[in-house]
């Protein structure tokens, strides 16, 4: 078998037609970041800018991800970004569990080759891929799980604090979990100190 790279995985990506999201797409997306860093983030699917630049969060949700975590002193180059599925869905609906399922694999792929300490999940789409349960993420934000070594937290996509900023609060909240989370496992220690 070959062994896993980066290299492979965009390769893999960018020849995959496993479901037919990827009829009418300009570009893949298959996520990016810092390939070194302790935190993935792993949203729904790619939108219209994104499909357009074949960057991931790269439009109007992506530049309120890039504010969040700038509130809790994360600079976004430092964390890896991705979606759920690759390839953008007509008019930005949800991908169907057939679809999500199909490209789990990438997902999976790219998980393996990070091995993040800590993952965020945002929205119910990326809640219910990883955490393997049709669940809505009202019930699930908020709540820290364990899987071997790595901690999984979910909190609302930025789109939907986009339509409906009542949520920041809770997100806030979350974001909080999230900086806790990464100071007790002495993540990003030039930012939050190792000590504090
Ligand atoms: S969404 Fe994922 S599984 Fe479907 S064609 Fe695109 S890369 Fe392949």
């Amino acid at each position: 078998m070959a062994e896993i790279t980066w290299e492979l995985l965009e390769r893999q990506v960018e020849a995959c037609t496993l479901c037919g999201l990827c009829r009418g797409i300009t570009h893949k997306v298959p996520g990016q970041g810092d390939r070194q860093s302790p935190l993935m983030l792993i949203g729904e699917g790619p939108g219209a800018e994104e499909d357009r630049q074949g960057l991931a969060f790269v439009g109007p949700a992506g530049q309120l991800l890039t504010r969040m975590l700038a509130a809790i002193e994360l600079p976004r180059e430092r964390v890896y970004i991705c979606n759920t599925v690759k390839c953008r869905p007509p008019g930005n609906r949800v991908p169907e569990p057939a679809e999500r399922a199909a490209c789990l694999m990438h997902l999976r792929m790219q998980t393996a080759l990070l091995r993040p300490k800590v993952i965020l999940l945002l929205g119910s789409t990326a809640a219910k891929t990883v955490l393997g349960e049709d669940t809505y993420i009202t019930r699930v934000r908020g709540q820290w799980r364990q899987r071997k070594d790595t901690f999984i937290l979910a909190t609302y996509h930025p789109s939907a604090l986009l339509r409906d900023p009542s949520k920041k609060r809770e997100a806030w909240s979350d974001l909080q979990l999230l900086r806790d989370k990464l100071i007790e496992l002495g993540c990003y220690p030039d930012i939050y100190g190792a000590a504090r």
